[in-house]
Order: C-alpha cells, then structure tokens, then sequence
C-alpha cells in the first residue's frame, strides 16, 4: 500500500526552529516580542509599502481592513462571487453590502467588464481577491475605480511572492492584506497582516487590532476593536518564512511546470494558465478543472483520487450561492455563470512545498488514470 499524497504539506527547514528557540529562551512569546515589529517590516518590504500590521489570520485581516475604511452603512463594495468567505464575511461584518462579480474562465479571476457592469451609484469600494496564483488584471480595474473615486481593498492570500507587471501584489490596495496559513507562501502556523502606505491609517488599523485601548486612559474605550495581536512565536516563523520566500517562488513555479508537463495533452481538463502579459503563474494551488463532456463533477473526481492515495481540495464555493448569505437578503438576484461552472467542475491537486518530484508524478499519474 503506498502512502497518502497530503494537499498540502509546508516546508520548514530554514531558521525556524532557531528563531522560535530564540522565543522561547529569551521569554518574549507574547505580542510585545521584538519578531513582530521584524515581520511587519519584512512583509512590508516584500509587498512594497510603509506599513505592515500582524494579525492572527487573514480572515481578521479582512475584517479590520474593511471597517477601518469608515464607509456609511449600507453601501455597496463590489466582490468577487469566486472567493472565500472571508471577503463577504469582512463586508457584511462591517455593515456594508456585497455585490458579486464573476471570474474569467481561464484565470479565474474577476474580469473589468464585471466590475465595471456592478457599479451603481452606492458603490464605494472593490475588493480585489487574486485567486490560486494569478493576480487580478489590476490596471483596467484601478482606472475604473479612480473615475468613480472607489476605495481598493487587495486581498493578497496567495501572492506572496508574486507581481502585477512587476510591481509586488499587495501594494495595490487602500489598504491589502495576506494570510500566513500553512498552505500560504509564507506561513506562521495560523496569522495575518494588513498592509497602506497612508500613515493615518496604519495608526488605526494597530488600535483596530489592540482592542482600540487609549494611550492616555488604557481602559477607556471611543471605539470597538478586536484583539487579533499575533504573537512574537508566530511572528518568528514568518520572519525565518520570508528569508525562504525567493526559493519557495521557485519551488511553486517549478511544481507548477512538472504538473504540467505530466498532464500536457489530456483530455477533459482545463490546466492553469500558465501566464499571461501581466505575470507568470505562482502556483499557490495547481487547479483543475473538468470539461462538460468528463461526465463526473469534481467531487466525484475528488473521491476517486482519495481511493488512489491522492489529497485534493474542492474550489470555492461561489458567494451568491452561500445559503447564509442569501438568508441575510444579500446577493440574491446575481448568476455568474463561469463561477458556477468552475465551483462544481473545479479541484487542486497536492501542491505543497514539501511534496516531491515522485509524488507531484504519482498525483498527476492517477489524475490520468480517473480520467481513461
Ligand atoms: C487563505 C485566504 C484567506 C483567509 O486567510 P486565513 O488566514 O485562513 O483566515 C482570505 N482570502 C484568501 C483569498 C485566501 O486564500
């Protein structure tokens, strides 16, 4: 019997272990450590702004980001419907409405045409979600939103690393945020930052995450924030994860080529684009999906893999088709067709920094065999 191939599986065989140590013997295991001032100023770098702010995951990340733009209650931020929970989580959260967009067929991502058809007289801001490896078309979106004066919230979670015509992801929003889940390019166990460059608001994003407790009266409060303060162990991790990151781009990149030139010329599945004029592929995940005429959907493929020891995880599931949020009244008369398709039809094979050139074979050995 040979062995389970894991989703994902992270790599941590640089200075991690001697910087949690460093924790660990010096007592500095809270927020207060000096890692996290290190990794708000690495992750800064990376992203090319003048500010970073840690947090304890991306979700919360989103959360802060949106409120701290102070936009009236009730107005609309436009979303991808191709997304994680998170990204309409955050704007219902924050007493906003969300209007979905849907993707590309070939990136994934949300298109200009349906941003731009989304708009209405209440909008005040876009999301920008760059999905499993390629980032947004950004540059059409941003002009849009300068004409009609739209604040941008990025969410960077899978794009550490990578680039918009060679400006970094995450320095394209108002304010943009990344995770630092094990399966993220750079990763801190579970963690988060929101990134500006606006000195105002990096101020209220750090209250925003400490609970919005006063210099002058601690405990006496203007405001409601959360404690969402990663803590110097996590923030060590991710300051040992971004020394690394060059090589992981590598690794992913490399991922991504192997796959594809196992998988080259089999039919019934779509692979992922592997650039386009603006970036080369990342490879957070190497998705699939299924033709119309494969006649299974992805979970049964998924179900099929797992019998051959292979790990997947199915795509997102489309926001205008989450039963909470059409309970709430939001999103009700949206379709988007290519995003409905690709949630049904769409999975990713193991794609984890540890996995091996034996392994990556074997995944893409037994995608073929479901498929003869
Ligand atoms: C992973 C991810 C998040 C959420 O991050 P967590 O740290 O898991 O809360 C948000 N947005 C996108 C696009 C993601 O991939």
């Amino acid at each position: 019997m040979t062995s389970f191939i894991p989703v994902n599986t992270p790599l941590l065989d640089g200075n991690e272990a001697e910087y949690l140590a460093e924790c660990v013997r010096t007592g500095w295991i809270s927020s207060e450590g000096p890692f996290i001032k290190r990794f708000e100023t690495e992750m800064a770098r990376v992203a090319g702004r003048r500010h970073g702010v840690a947090v304890t995951n991306g979700s919360v990340a989103l959360d802060i980001a949106v409120h701290a733009l102070g936009l009236e209650p009730g107005a609309e931020v436009i979303i991808p419907t191709f997304t994680i929970i998170s990204c309409a989580a955050a704007v219902v959260r924050a007493g906003l409405v969300p209007v979905g967009v849907d993707c590309d067929p070939g990136t994934w991502n949300m298109t200009v045409e349906g941003v731009e058809a989304a708009i209405t007289p209440r909008t005040r801001a876009i999301m920008l979600v760059h999905i499993y490896g390629l980032p947004v078309d950004l540059d059409p979106i941003l002009t849009l939103a300068r004409k009609h004066d739209l604040k941008i919230v990025e969410d960077a979670a899978e794009m550490h690393g990578q680039t918009y015509r060679g400006a970094p992801c995450g320095s394209f929003g108002d304010v943009s945020t990344f995770s630092f889940y094990p399966n993220k390019h750079v990763t801190t166990g579970e963690g988060g930052m929101i990134l500006t460059d606006d000195d105002a608001l990096s101020d209220r994003l750090q209250s925003l995450r400490n609970l919005c407790f006063q210099p002058q009266q601690r405990f006496v409060h203007e405001e409601l924030g959360w404690n969402a303060r990663m803590t110097n162990l996590q923030a060590a991790l991710g300051v040992a994860q971004i020394e690394q990151l060059p090589r992981t781009v590598e690794l992913k990149r490399k991922l991504g080529r192997l796959y594809d030139e196992h998988l080259e010329g089999v039919a019934g599945i779509r692979r992922p684009v592997a650039r386009t004029n603006y970036a080369d592929n990342i490879y957070w995940v190497y998705a699939i999906v299924l033709d119309d005429d494969v006649p299974f959907d992805a979970k049964e493929a998924m179900r099929r893999l797992a019998e051959k020891g292979i790990g997947t995880r199915p795509f997102f599931w489309c926001m205008h088709e989450q039963p909470v949020l059409r309970r709430m009244g939001y999103m009700l008369d949206e379709a988007h067709p290519h995003a409905e398709r690709i949630a049904r039809r769409g999975f990713y094979l193991p794609s984890g920094l540890a996995l091996t050139e034996a392994e990556i074979a074997r995944s893409a050995q037994a995608l073929k065999e479901i498929l003869a």
